[in-house]
């Protein structure tokens, strides 16, 4: 069965819906006692992998959108987190910036999607920059509206990922439009944020030649803001949360793209002269 007929078959009721993302984020946002609270998943230490170098990684609760091939679902729902202030969360920090600083890494804001909660964001990255650390966000960009100036200025590199170019295939795999995304990596551009635009390669749903070559295109014409590409190749690894959280996988069917596949997505970004990894 391909992706796009395992689409087909997959009953939506079984997933919850997105929160209610402008009450969530303005409750949670209100400042207490001078601090600011988040609703945070959990935290891991990756190398290479969520930015440069050694990083501390915040994965926030919530997420507006399903992507099909979502390996983090258990991340969707903001009450899944645990209540946290954001001074709190940089004590938290502080004793390994030393470390971090000199391993050549820093911190990400992940998720979920981690705009769902800018302010407490803001206020988390404040203070990691006021520790000498560099700053990474991980975003789909759908809600990039909500990344005020101020956080921006706050953000030393954008993980942005496009998730497809083509409007309809968007949809498909995540449900939301595509075009905030497209808005926010111009807006980021015209900024000089730097960026790693990412793109998840799933055969027979985001694979079309002419969608590849729409993100391609885009991409290119954000210039140098633009570090890299990552081609990130489709896998299951997330497939039990699905099933302890009770719901399908959508694509518990789908093979992960083969060598040929990767290599012909990869010399498509090429094309366009862009660092494609
Ligand atoms: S944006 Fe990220 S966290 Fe949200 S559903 Fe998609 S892959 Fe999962």
């Amino acid at each position: 069965m391909t992706a796009r007929e395992s689409l087909a078959t997959c009953s939506e009721a079984l997933y919850e819906e997105p929160s209610d993302v402008e009450a969530v984020d303005i409750d949670l946002a209100v400042p207490v006692d001078g601090d600011v609270w988040g609703s945070v998943h959990s935290w891991d230490v990756s190398i290479g992998v969520d930015g440069p170098g050694s990083r501390f990684v915040m994965f926030l609760a919530g997420c507006p959108l399903r992507c099909l091939y979502c390996h983090n679902p258990d991340t969707w729902q903001m009450r899944s987190g645990q209540r946290r202030s954001a001074a709190d969360l940089i004590e938290q920090v502080r004793p390994f910036a030393r470390f971090i600083s000199v391993a050549g890494g820093g911190v990400t804001a992940s998720g979920g999607e981690p705009l769902l909660q800018s302010h407490f964001v803001t206020e988390f990255f404040r203070g990691c920059k006021e520790l000498g650390l560099h700053t990474a966000l991980d975003t789909s960009g759908f809600l990039g509206a909500r990344a005020s100036d101020e956080l921006l200025d706050l953000t030393d590199l954008v993980l942005l990922d496009i998730k497809s170019y083509d409007p309809d295939t968007y949809r498909q795999v995540t449900s939301g439009e595509v075009a905030p995304t497209l808005r926010f990596a111009q807006r980021l551009a015209e900024r000089g944020n730097r960026m790693w635009i990412r793109f998840v390669l799933v055969p027979g749903l985001t694979d079309a030649v002419d969608n590849v070559e729409g993100i391609a295109r885009f991409t290119a014409s954000l210039g140098d803001a633009v570090e890299r590409v990552e081609v990130l190749p489709f896998h299951r690894l997330g497939a039990a949360k699905y099933e302890a959280l009770g719901l399908r996988f959508p694509l518990a069917d789908t093979l992960p793209p083969d060598d040929g596949l990767l290599a012909r997505v990869h010399a498509q970004f090429r094309h366009y002269g862009l660092a494609t990894y």
